[in-house]
């Protein structure tokens, strides 16, 4: 069984404090978007409502919450007890905290939970806030050491499902396919299943283990105590294959991969898109790990995006400035109507004056039916006369207009 940290409260998008009552009304406005029902056909949305129900169950039930705040992650293999001794530092069974074990443990040898695959480093960091207290049961080891000491021949075969990781590519595209949508392709370079050893990593037959002459188990001090640990090169199993030489063993191959990417209208600058399980491949049957790609949208020659709203200088000359006037501007939708408008220009607009044109901006890639704005922002031209009459008109125009623009600033100052 693979096990993986999630992130449930990210998921319902709450705090790793929210109360019961937080966590059912968050889980029900999500539920409402997401619901299959809504969303025919939709498999984003489909995926979406699978780890909202998946974050719901652990969140929603105590017990499992407590073991999901434990490992990072929730398996009905844990018991609750084992969470909290676990919590506490010092698990029951085995060599080390003797006495200790809770009502649910059973032999000595029992393993009480699949580890498969998780990375017990981040507990030996500390960086879940749950470092277990060093001197637990007089064992100075780390925390992945107490585990493994509780697999004694519980398990066999190799290091057991790996999950790929996350891949990264940032992709570029021009400015009209982020506004209207399209097809963006891109090459990707990421690690698949090896085909030769289906990602198990090895080939062959097995044949006995060199390390622990296989016994499955080696001998390991830690403190004042002796005790056998699972052998770390076969697995505990006592059997070890040869490595796959398709793969040097990584069980993944690395491909180059053309992706089609499709572009929503209305795709913003810095987005970023996750395509599940399109990662790196696991090995041995773990997950595979997802694929980021962030969107680098290209600029206009004339308009300027602000998430969904557009904005574009347009020019006016003095005339139509004082006088009013009805002016036509370029807009984004080039496709139908001309992509153009009319503007009403009121009279004595100034320079540098915002005009609004409602919903002229970018269609929303997330909410259906919005659309941004167009902001129109005047730039005044000055008419360069050369002839006699026009300039008899403007020094006409100074005597009938006698004001000081400077007046303001002249008597701030
Ligand atoms: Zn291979
Ligand atoms: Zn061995």
């Amino acid at each position: 069984m693979a096990t993986q940290t999630k992130d449930y409260y990210g998921t319902l998008g709450v705090k790793k404090d929210a109360s019961a009552d937080d966590i059912r009304k968050a889980f029900r406005k999500l539920a409402r978007k997401y619901h299959p029902d809504v969303n025919p056909g939709d498999k984003k949305a489909e995926e979406k409502f699978k780890e909202i129900s998946e974050a719901n169950d652990v969140l929603s039930d105590d017990k499992k919450r407590k073991i999901f705040d434990q490992f990072g992650f929730y398996s009905d293999n844990i018991d609750a007890a084992a969470a909290e001794a676990a919590a506490r530092g010092g698990y029951g069974p085995g060599p080390f905290g003797g006495g200790g074990r809770g009502p649910a443990s059973g032999a000595a040898h029992e393993v009480p939970f699949d580890f498969g695959g998780f990375d017990f480093s981040d507990f030996a960091a500390g960086s879940r806030g749950s470092a277990p207290r060093e001197d637990a049961g007089g064992f100075g080891g780390s925390f992945r050491d107490i585990f493994s000491g509780m697999f004694n021949g519980a398990k066999g075969g190799q290091r057991g499902p790996q999950p790929g990781t996350d891949l990264e590519y940032t992709v570029s595209i021009d400015f009209w396919t982020a506004v209207r949508g399209g097809v963006a392709r891109l090459e990707v370079q990421r690690q698949e299943t090896c085909p030769v050893c289906k990602g198990k990593s090895v080939t062959g037959g097995a044949m006995s283990c060199p390390e622990c002459a296989g016994t499955g188990q080696v001998t390991q001090m830690g403190g004042r105590m002796k005790f056998n640990i699972q052998c770390p090169k076969c697995g505990g199993s006592g059997q070890v294959q040869n490595s796959c030489a398709n793969c040097a063993g990584a069980g993944v191959v690395t491909r180059r991969e053309t992706l089609d990417l499709r572009i929503k209208p209305g795709t913003r600058d810095g987005q970023r898109i996750r395509l599940a399980g399109k990662g790196n491949a696991g090995t041995d049957g773990g997950s595979n790990g997802d694929l980021y790609l962030i969107i680098k949208s290209g600029t206009h020659p004339f308009f300027r995006r602000t998430a969904d709203d557009i904005a574009i200088t347009v020019p006016v000359t003095v005339m139509e400035a004082a006088l009013g006037a009805k002016i036509e501007v370029p807009t984004i939708d080039t496709h139908d109507g001309g992509g153009r408008t009319q503007l009403k220009i009121p009279p004595g607009t100034q320079t540098g004056q915002k005009l609004r044109l409602r919903e002229k901006g970018v269609p929303s890639a997330t909410q259906e039916g919005l659309r941004g704005d167009q902001i129109v922002e005047v730039k005044i031209v000055v008419p360069r006369v050369q002839d006699e009459r026009s300039k008899e008109i403007l020094r006409e125009l100074a005597r009938l207009n006698p004001e000081d623009p400077r007046a303001e600033i002249l008597e701030g100052v």
